[in-house]
């Protein structure tokens, strides 16, 4: 994609995030956007860089490697945001901001251990499944509530809130209904105690809806960059 075509998209998502927010009477200021680079090569996210994005969203830990290695006077911070094995710990702890994915104690342990090592904290989000689909990653949501207490024992992760993924479908009250449910479930963990600021739920195709559920940071990739082609390396 050319810069002025990613200058147009970026202005248009902003001012679409802006509209989501007024429509319900939120301040726009209260939802971060997070470009999603994913399949993305270095120079688009270059680009992205000099339109003043500093924040990316990757899915795989070997996509952060090669892109910070090459960005690396560029000031980014990398968020992952996809499905994480814990054996991918260590590049984690060295190169990412940030984990939207925790979903296990095994990967919380092997973060934590890592971090350690690095001497660093990230902030994480845990992730849960608000969806009935099988292939979506997440703790069930009867699973937060120990889970979270869990997490007071690794002061290298700064517990920051809930990231969902919502059902894949064209039923918007099915995509409202996992957006809500996260909501619920952060409200829930507060009144339990828990400081839980961000909610992350919203992508491209859904994100008024997220914004109206009281979302706090959507994950934009298609309506930035384009659609993806898998075949990509950066
Ligand atoms: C790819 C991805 C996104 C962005 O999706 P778009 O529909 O392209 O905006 C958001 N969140 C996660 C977890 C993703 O993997």
């Amino acid at each position: 994609m050319d810069h002025l075509h990613l200058a147009a998209n970026w202005a248009d998502v902003r001012h679409r995030v802006a509209e989501a927010c007024r429509a319900i009477g939120r301040d726009p200021a209260e939802v971060t956007i997070l470009p999603v680079s994913k399949t993305f090569g270095i120079e688009t996210v270059r680009a992205a860089v000099s339109l003043g994005m500093r924040r990316f969203g990757e899915n795989k830990v070997q996509e952060i490697r090669d892109k910070a290695g090459a960005l690396e006077a560029s000031g980014i911070d990398w968020v992952m945001i996809g499905h994480l094995q814990t054996n991918k710990a260590r590049d984690v702890a060295r190169l990412a901001s940030e984990v939207q994915s925790l979903d296990r104690l095994e990967l919380a342990e092997a973060l934590h251990h890592r971090l350690s090592v690095e001497g660093r904290a990230i902030d994480v989000l845990v992730q849960v499944k608000t969806s009935p689909e099988e292939s979506k990653y997440g703790l069930s949501p009867a699973e937060l509530p120990a889970f979270l207490d869990r997490l007071r024992d690794y002061d290298s992760l700064r517990v920051q809130g809930l990231m969902t993924m919502a059902t894949h479908t064209e039923d918007q009250d099915e995509v409202r209904a996992c957006f809500r449910l996260l909501r619920e479930l952060r409200e829930a963990e507060i009144d339990r105690g828990h400081v839980l600021p961000r909610l992350s739920m919203g992508m491209s195709g859904d994100f008024p809806l997220a914004i109206a559920e009281g979302s706090t940071e959507v994950r934009i990739g298609t309506a930035i960059f384009g659609r993806r082609s898998y075949g990509n390396s950066p």
